[in-house]
């Protein structure tokens, strides 16, 4: 290994390749050390989807820098993310949540999205014979899309690599040396790496990394899972919108085959606050009472796919923050630490923003297009999370 570096970035989750990448670009010597290999944990299980429907400003303009980027962003870094743009339909029941969809559409709008509300029948000109029974209000976001998150994070490490990151796989951080108040190095199974900067990307496991560091980071694993099938129906392809249930809490998108991947569920967003999960232990595939679930939210809505046909389904870990949005930058007190952590199920989408962001705090100390501020760690003991305006909180 190196002995030295400008920056260790641990994690080679879509955050960590898309910090590296955009480090090197900046001309620093990067390290990006990742235990298994690159997309193994949560970016390789995501459903990829890319939206700015959320219900913070901050949240929005971050997201919105993240989907103007992905269009282009397998011709900068030379290998293909399969990118999509489909649109995204948010539908919601309830006055609550409708009331909350036009006052985020409005807010989005004034951020320069392409979104609009719609009244839930309109979903049936993107999506043939789309049931809208119990539907109040819809949003329509028309360049929101779909990425494959296993080639996004290998093509981000591929290209810091081409551009002089050193990726060590199969390669375990198990400590990281501070004195006095700054950091000094980073230790691997494989040797140790002295640098001034170290970037905890370390998704799921975010709060052990931390806590080698002595900090004591609010980042709890947790679970999602997903399941895809195959519906024999002409009008759902691979350029169909992704639709958000919020009366299920039920998310589907398509693939480039066609296929209906689908989430969430209310089981599952009522399991979301449960902290004792092992990400080295995920299990494989759900429950058949998640792809049960699942299967009956989809078809409520899409009652052509009745008689789909099941192709997989699968689990990933995610670090859940306490108000389930990111958190980034330093630690007050600890010199040299930063942290792009807490995707909490909803970050995949952002990476090519928060890499973006993570290079140029390091050069120049601020980011244009994510607010240090409002991300910051520090925002939960000053009483600011980020607040959620719907019943499924996890979308944000
Ligand atoms: C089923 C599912 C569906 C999702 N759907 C969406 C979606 O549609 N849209 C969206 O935007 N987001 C979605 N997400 C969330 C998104 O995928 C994650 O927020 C994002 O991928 C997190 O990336 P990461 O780089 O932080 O973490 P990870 O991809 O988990 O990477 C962290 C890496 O750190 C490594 N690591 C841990 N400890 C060490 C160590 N000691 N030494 C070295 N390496 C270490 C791990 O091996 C891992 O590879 C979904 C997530 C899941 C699981």
């Amino acid at each position: 290994m190196i002995a030295q570096a400008d920056v260790v970035v641990i994690g080679g989750g879509v955050h960590g390749a898309s910090a590296a990448y955009h480090l090197a670009r900046a001309r620093k010597q990067v390290a990006l050390i990742e235990k298994r290999t690159i997309a193994s944990a949560s970016s390789g299980a995501s459903g990829g989807i890319i939206r700015c429907h959320y219900s913070n400003p901050a949240m929005v303009r971050l997201a919105h820098r993240a989907a103007e980027r992905w269009p282009a962003l397998a011709a900068e870094l030379g290998a293909p993310v399969d990118y999509v743009n489909n649109g995204l339909i948010v539908a919601v029941a309830g006055a609550a949540d409708a009331a909350h969809l036009e006052r985020a559409v409005r807010m989005q709008q004034r951020a320069g999205v392409a979104t609009q509300v719609i009244a839930p029948e309109e979903i049936r000109a993107w999506i043939p014979e789309f049931a809208t029974e119990g539907l109040a209000l819809a949003a329509h976001e028309a360049d929101a899309g779909y990425a494959d998150p296993y080639s996004a994070s290998m093509a981000f490490a591929s290209k810091a690599r081409a551009l002089g990151a050193q990726v060590y796989t199969e390669t375990t951080v198990t400590g990281i040396t501070v004195i006095g108040s700054h950091v000094t190095g980073v230790e691997t199974d494989r040797g140790a790496i002295r640098t001034s900067t170290v970037v905890n990307c370390a998704g799921a496991w975010a709060a052990r990394i931390a806590a080698m560091a002595g900090i004591d980071l609010p980042v709890s694993p947790g679970l999602l899972q997903m399941v895809a099938f195959q519906p024999a129906y002409e009008g759902w392809t691979r350029q169909s919108p992704t639709w958000l249930d919020l009366s299920t809490m039920t998310y589907c998108r398509p693939d480039a085959s066609g296929a209906m991947l689908a989430g969430g569920g209310v089981a599952e967003n009522a399991a979301i606050d449960v902290t004792d999960v092992d990400p080295d232990a995920v299990p494989p595939r759900p429950p058949v009472e998640f792809e049960a679930e699942i299967h009956e939210n989809v078809v409520r809505r899409c009652p052509w796919a009745e008689r789909s046909a099941r192709l997989r389904a699968w689990s990933g870990p995610d670090g859940n923050s306490p108000d389930f949005h990111l958190i980034f930058g330093p630690v007050p007190g600890l010199a040299g630490y930063l942290q792009i952590v807490g995707g909490s199920g909803n970050s995949f989408k952002l990476a090519p923003a928060t890499g973006e962001a993570l290079a140029e705090y390091v050069t120049t100390g601020t980011s244009t297009y994510l607010d240090p501020h409002a991300f910051s760690v520090t925002r939960f003991a000053d009483g600011r999370p980020f607040r959620g305006g719907y019943q499924m909180h996890i979308i944000g």
